[in-house]
């Protein structure tokens, strides 16, 4: 954007920081405007570098996925960090939070350019191993009523932001095809019966490397469904993406166990 374009949108629309929502100081037109206040910038990196405590490495690098995913045999997890349901990590939470709820919000943006430099390198780590010629972006469509609830889905909208940064087209591949309940409160098992089927595969991904989008990864039952919708239509590797697993306090494991 041209520099004087920046200054007199900054003065009609005042940048806010996403992590906690103050408003930021007006740019000068030089730099691109930040996203983060600076106390935020220094949490958002230091949940960026928080350990993962099943492989001790920095969320941001590690590969760990839930195991109703394993099974599912696409490419480990990335991810950017804990989303700590009770607390810690505030930046995060309130990035998350403001996903689920405010449509345009630069968090997508923010997120997007974080996650690209890690995405890149594992699909061209992956092109060198199996080349694919196709590869696109494909979210994780938001349930029918929150839909409805909010007026958008976050998970397209992370997935247009990354298709931006990284020049994959984003493929609107997946649809829900019934209501379902809130995940919320359900154990793993209802979360499956609860998913399955809920998907319908709406464009063509035969011999298609995927990069499957969503917001948070939680129990991965979802993420688990639509690979399987999209394995079954003909993709040739899916790559799982999102920006935060949730980490529930005194779990001393990033995902839950189960068989
Ligand atoms: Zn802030
Ligand atoms: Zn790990």
């Amino acid at each position: 954007m041209i520099p004087i374009l920046r200054i007199v949108r900054d003065l009609l629309f005042p940048p806010c920081c996403v992590g906690c929502g103050k408003r930021l100081a007006t740019s000068t037109g030089k730099d691109k405007t930040p996203y983060f206040c600076r106390d935020c910038a220094l949490e958002w990196e230091k949940s960026l570098r928080s350990q993962c405590p099943d492989c001790f490495a920095a969320y941001s690098e590690c590969d760990c996925q839930p195991h109703a995913m394993k099974r599912t045999g696409c490419v480990g997890l990335i991810k950017l960090a804990p989303y700590h349901t009770e607390g810690a990590h505030q930046t995060v939470s309130h990035a998350i939070h403001s996903m689920k709820r405010t449509p345009r919000s630069r968090v997508f943006l923010c997120c997007a350019e974080e996650l690209s430099d890690r995405l890149l390198k594992s699909v061209g780590a992956s092109q060198e191993k199996t080349p694919i010629s196709r590869t696109v972006i494909v979210h994780l469509p938001r349930s029918l009523q929150n839909a409805k609830r909010y007026g958008f889905d976050q998970a397209c909208e992370l997935a247009r932001a990354l298709s931006r940064v990284s020049a994959y087209p984003h493929l609107h591949a997946l649809k829900r095809v019934r209501k379902d309940l809130e995940q919320k409160k359900l154990t793993v098992k209802e979360r499956q019966a609860n998913l399955k089927g809920a998907f319908a595969l709406t464009g063509d991904v035969r011999g298609c490397r995927v990069i499957l989008v969503d917001d948070v990864v939680t129990t991965g039952v979802g993420m688990a469904e639509a690979i399987k919708v999209l394995k079954k239509g003909g993709a040739a590797e899916v790559v799982p993406v999102c920006v935060a697993v949730t980490v529930k306090k005194h779990q001393g494991a990033a995902f839950p166990k189960f068989s």
